[in-house]
């Protein structure tokens, strides 16, 4: 069925120094015990307990004059000042929600809506010096994996030759534990932007996040090249756009597999593979030395192992094709045998539904499009009307028509106040939701907040996808909240029917691509490190040599050098670093303000305010103490005792014989002895404000 459609078309710190903006927090209320109220005098407006009390710093932080009071805020990380505990995020490194990139999946994510302020997210930070990275020489290609091989998501990849660049889907990852409030990263574009003006073509394999999502951002940062991609692609992509009106419209073109295009010199030529996501297509580069090649994701069109005659066909191209370099996709490597074809799971589902006589309410993945329409074929096969519920599966479905892949019967799908005028045993709903999304539409209805929709006993619910690691735990309560109704749940792990499988080839599918393309030179690329690795070792197994492997990171340059006989790896390496998309602003120097919503977050704040006689370089009086998700101060005396005592001994230490006195120093001292001293106390670390007032 795969095959089928295939053939249709083809199947900084939270304050900042420098910053001019008044300074900002709460009135404490119940934490903090302090001396004597200080009386601020024109310097602050201080309001009411519990209001805003906003510091208003007046001119540099380091000039004083005779009439106003100065303020030296500063924050001291105390992951700094002990590299034996840095709490330094590796954004790269840790675990990222797996599956974040199935389009629809949106658990935690403020979607954004159209319109909304919060889309108008184009502010750049200010750039860093060029990368003085030189162009490759002539005769050289240059492939820079810039996003997508140090996790799972935010694909991208540059393919450099002579004058000309061609980028390689341009893909997002959802925020992380380690990323909070960041709503979603985007690939590191800084290379590009450096050399926009040779980027020649955007190529995108297919329409899924991991692949897209950074579209609408990238696309205006490395000066709006030539979209090429198939129809459903690049109808999703405009879709997305349209929430970013602010940004220039695509400049799009649809590709057929038997296209052929020109980005500058360089020959591009497509071909159809098999994935959730119909009409996906790998990629072909011509060389002076042969092609490079890129199936995108893909799975095989196979039964048991024996891969059908139209997958066979389709990949026969290669069996005359000189394959210089194959990249490919490693999210799978780890899983043996070959992946369960999607048939399978078409025919498993079928079984299912077919054995029940209620209401059914079937979710999966809204980026597992070709199932979501075997599922109304199903459905209008038994009678049943369909109703769709869930913002990400409507657009995907109302796109898949406007595509003509998707062709419901007149009156099957029915809007869901329709639904009680149809017995239990015609209605199938699809729903949002499978990952225990608390706001997706079944997540809404397992917690009665569903404000059109209400489950009844008797209702058999199918959770026809895999929990995506991380997900474990909001499934669980999900799976809890819906029992709690009286249904039946069928789940992937519960069902004796296949009513899951992934979009990705496992280790046999990835053998086989390997075999058929026979390719001189491997990239392994979709997958953390130690996926690539695993790749790099199977792609040896079945006979490459190691020393035609490269294992990238993000940024990794990497060449084919002495007319296509070597690939080396450069010791520069593009910029990489992950480019948040945060609100209002796009960056790649964010990690202070991340690491400050981490420490925040963890083990709270910790402000304190030391009033300093600028005559004597003492305390004018006992420093106020203000603390915020660290610990209960009013039970704490004793060690708000001796941080008052440190601050008085810090600054009078630092004060001695310096005229005019170092408030950075002051600042630095405190910061580190404070930080030490609690860590000390209580094992935690918050984050500590040290504010001088001087007078
Ligand atoms: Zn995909
Ligand atoms: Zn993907």
């Amino acid at each position: 069925m795969i095959g089928m459609q295939r053939k249709t078309s083809f199947g900084k710190s939270l304050l900042n120094n420098n910053s001019p903006k008044a300074i900002k927090y709460m009135n404490p209320k119940t934490e903090n015990t302090q001396s004597p109220r200080p009386k601020y005098n024109r310097n602050f407006q201080n309001s009411k307990n519990g209001s805003v009390r906003t510091f208003q710093r007046q001119g540099t932080p380091h000039t004083q004059s005779n009439n106003t009071n100065t303020i030296h805020a500063t924050i001291k990380h105390p992951a700094n000042s002990n590299p034996l505990h840095s709490n330094k995020i590796d954004l790269n490194r840790k675990k990222l929600n797996k599956g974040s990139y199935q389009y629809g999946s949106n658990k935690g994510n403020r979607r954004p809506k159209a319109g909304t302020p919060a889309l108008k997210n184009t502010i750049t930070t200010p750039r860093k010096k060029q990368s003085n990275i030189p162009h490759p020489l002539p005769g050289v290609i240059r492939i820079i994996p810039l996003g997508g091989v140090e996790e799972i998501g935010k694909n991208m990849t540059a393919i450099e030759i002579g004058n000309d660049i061609v980028v390689i889907d341009a893909g997002m990852q959802f925020k992380t534990e380690d990323t909070p409030g960041i709503d979603y990263i985007i690939p590191n574009t800084t290379y590009l932007e450096d050399n926009k003006d040779r980027v020649r073509a955007m190529l995108v394999t297919h329409g899924h996040l991991d692949h897209i999502g950074g579209i609408p951002l990238v696309m205006s940062r490395i000066g709006n090249p030539p979209l090429y991609s198939r129809n459903l692609s690049i109808l999703l992509m405009k879709k997305r756009q349209e929430e970013f009106s602010h940004l220039p419209a695509l400049n799009a073109h649809v590709v057929e597999k038997d296209s052929v295009i020109y980005a500058g010199e360089m020959r591009i030529r497509f071909f159809g593979v098999t994935h959730t996501f119909p009409d996906s297509m790998g990629i072909i580069i011509e060389t002076p030395y042969g092609s490079i090649v890129t199936p995108g994701d893909y799975k095989l069109d196979q039964i048991d192992g024996k891969v059908t005659p139209e997958e066979e066909k389709e990949y026969a191209i290669f069996d005359k094709e000189k394959v210089l370099l194959l990249l490919t996709d490693s999210t799978n490597i780890e899983n043996e045998g070959f992946s369960l074809a999607e048939v399978k799971v078409h025919e498993g589902l079928e079984k299912v539904i077919k054995q029940v006589s209620g209401r059914i309410i079937i979710s999966a993945f809204a980026s597992s499009i070709t199932r979501l329409m075997k599922i109304v074929e199903i459905a209008e096969s038994l009678g049943r009307k369909v109703i769709l519920d869930g913002r990400s599966l409507k657009t995907n479905m109302e796109v898949c028509e406007q595509a003509d892949i998707f062709k419901p019967k007149k009156g099957t799908i029915i809007p869901i106040d329709d639904i009680s005028g149809y017995p239990p045993n015609k209605i199938l709903i699809m729903m949002t939701g499978a990952q225990g999304e608390e706001f997706a539409a079944l997540g809404r209805a397992a917690n009665k907040t569903h404000k059109k929709f209400s489950i009844q006993p008797g209702d058999t619910i199918i959770l026809s996808s895999s929990i995506v690691p991380g997900n474990e735990i909001a499934v669980q309560h999900l799976k809890d909240n819906l029992s709690r109704h009286g249904v039946r749940i069928v789940s992937y792990r519960t069902s004796e029917e296949y009513i899951h499988a992934t979009g990705h080839g496992n280790q046999e599918d990835i053998k086989w691509l390997h075999r058929k393309t026979h390719p001189k030179f491997f990239i392994p690329i979709h997958g953390w490190h130690s996926m690539l690795v695993k790749h790099k070792e199977v792609a040896m197994s079945i006979g490459m040599s190691g020393d035609n492997i490269i294992v990238p990171d993000n940024g990794s340059i990497i060449e084919i050098v002495d007319e296509g006989s070597k690939m080396i790896l450069r010791k520069e390496k593009a910029p990489s670093g992950p480019m948040m998309v945060d609100g209002f602003s796009v960056g790649d120097e964010q990690d202070v303000v991340i690491r400050d919503r981490v420490m925040l977050a963890q083990d709270g704040m910790f402000v304190l305010i030391a009033t300093i006689d600028s005559a004597t370089g003492k305390l004018r009086k006992s420093p106020d103490i203000i603390s915020r998700g660290f610990i209960y101060l009013k039970e704490n005396q004793e060690l708000l005792h001796q941080v008052r005592l440190i601050i008085k001994k810090t600054i009078e230490d630092d004060t001695k014989g310096f005229k005019p006195m170092d408030f950075d120093t002051i600042k630095t001292d405190l910061g580190d002895n404070i930080s030490k001293f609690l860590f000390q106390k209580t094992a935690k670390r918050p984050l500590v404000i040290p504010v001088l007032l001087s007078i």
